[in-house]
């Protein structure tokens, strides 16, 4: 069965068709985090589904490219650079690699490639100069460079194709210069911004002069370097719908002339304890505030991969509660498979159980068939779990009446080890304690030594309210989930 996507620009399910005649290649392009902060959980909520669509295609036989863009000069940066009195690589740099290795955290597989925009002014800038060359974008008194939306739309094209923006409604021909600017009307945006004092020494220089690319031009610039003038995919949080992704189709199909992308994915938006995440309610999380509340970030991942996408989701610490139950449940049931696929360990009877027997075992093995089944239907993840928690199900069934092989076992395991590379939850023996788990070890072990107990008993106790216990072993403390 092919897999059907809800693509954004004909708000429709449509069948997933490669560009490649083969059938074979598939471009995909998803926008990354401007490296100014630590990526929060609403953040992680698209691209985690990122890696879904990219490994779910890949489990279909796709050969995937998957770009992810990382904006390390923005309007937020620069005003962080300024604030921080560093340099912009030190500033992003710190960022950037937090974001990696929170990106490995939750076992995301790392995009292919992972352009910056400061390493690609010469694109941006090639980019721009064609739609001067077009009289698509112009430079204005200050020296900035703007994207005209009415040349554009005189041109024979549509502004606001995945929004059905109705322009006559708006105000047009406003311009706005900072990268993020508001829903209530159409502006020509900036390409270029002329370099102003508080740039500091942040600047290139251009056939315009002195400044900076815009946030929009620089996902154009590097998504058509690599995956070519149109490609298969683009994904990102429906909030970047408008302006960016109206805007990366403008400054892309105005400048080729060709359709820039294929399918438009939009990630629903992510409620933190049933509310709209804000520092001041209390309820913002980064991945690291969760890690250190005692989660890991198996748990994170896999409560972020419940929902379907395109609903909006709410995210909560009892929902990770419960993820760490499903997640036990799933890895008991791996656990008593792992133990029921060794023929050794079995009497020989039990090797070929008699035919009747083996009914159920082969009905179980349609669990590769019936989660990508529930995935062609547009991701439709929560059906996916459902047929995954039903095996487990059975599985124990099956296990408890000892019905089944040792061969069925290990078929069982491969099966879900196919659809492993997809879930990427990964095998229980895989689970690490998050790194705040491990110091608070490290102090209790220090305190035990130093002998005092009291407070390497106080220890314990918050591990054991973090959901982890020590086992002192004849070869030190040994940690294990509760
Ligand atoms: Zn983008």
């Amino acid at each position: 069965m092919g897999l059907k996507l809800f693509n954004t620009l004909s708000r429709s399910i449509q069948e997933f068709t490669p560009l490649d005649p083969a059938g074979k290649q598939v471009g995909m392009y998803c926008c990354g985090p401007t490296v100014y902060d630590f990526a929060h959980i609403g953040n992680w909520r698209t691209f985690v589904f990122a890696d879904l669509v990219r490994r779910y295609l890949t489990f279909k036989g796709y050969t995937v490219t998957h770009v992810m863009n990382i904006t390390d000069v923005e309007d937020k940066i620069i005003k962080g650079v300024r604030e921080a009195k560093s340099t912009l690589r030190e500033f992003t740099g710190k960022y950037e690699a937090a974001f990696l290795e929170d990106l490995k955290t939750l076992n995301c597989a790392r995009p292919h490639q992972m352009p910056r925009a400061t390493e690609n002014i010469a694109p941006i800038i090639a980019l721009i100069e064609k739609l001067v060359a077009r009289g698509i974008a112009y430079k204005a008194a200050d020296g900035s460079v703007y994207f005209s939306i009415g040349n554009y739309r005189g041109s024979g094209c549509t502004y606001g194709r995945l929004l059905k923006l109705n322009l006559d409604e708006l105000r047009v021909g406003e311009r706005v210069a900072s990268d993020e600017y508001d829903k209530e009307s159409v502006a020509d945006f900036a390409l270029w911004k002329a370099r102003v004092p508080e740039d500091g020494d942040v600047f290139w220089p251009s056939p315009w002069g002195n400044g900076r690319p815009g946030w929009h031009v620089e996902c154009s610039a590097m998504s058509m370097k690599i995956l070519g003038p149109t490609f298969d995919l683009h994904l990102g949080g429906e909030d970047l719908k408008f302006p960016h992704h109206e805007d990366e189709i403008a400054q892309s199909e105005g400048a080729t002339g060709s359709a820039f992308v294929k399918y438009w994915l939009h990630g629903a938006f992510l409620l933190v304890e049933g509310k709209k995440m804000s520092k001041s309610l209390g309820n913002f999380f980064t991945l690291r505030d969760l890690l250190a509340k005692g989660f890991t970030g198996r748990e994170i991942r896999y409560l972020l991969l419940t929902a379907h996408y395109r609903e909006t989701f709410n995210f909560t610490l009892e929902g990770l509660h419960g993820a760490r139950a499903a997640l036990a449940r799933i890895d008991e049931c791996q656990g008593k498979l792992r133990e029921a696929s060794r023929p050794l360990s079995r009497p020989p009877d039990t090797l070929s159980p008699p035919g009747g027997e083996r009914d159920g075992a082969r009905g179980m093995s349609k669990l590769t068939a019936d989660f990508s089944g529930a995935l062609d239907d547009d991701l439709n993840i929560s059906a996916a779990w459902g047929e995954v928690f039903k095996w487990v199900t059975e599985t124990n069934k099956h296990l408890a009446a000892n019905s089944l092989s040792a061969t069925d076992a290990a078929a069982e395991l491969t099966a879900w080890d196919k659809i492993d590379s997809v879930l990427g939850i990964g095998a229980p023996a895989e689970i690490e304690a998050p790194a705040v788990i491990v110091t608070l070890l490290e102090a209790r072990q220090a305190a035990r030594k130093a002998k005092d107990f009291k407070k390497s008993d106080a220890i314990r106790d918050e591990l054991k309210a973090k959901g982890w216990a020590v086992e002192d072993t004849a070869k030190g403390p040994k940690l294990k989930r509760i």
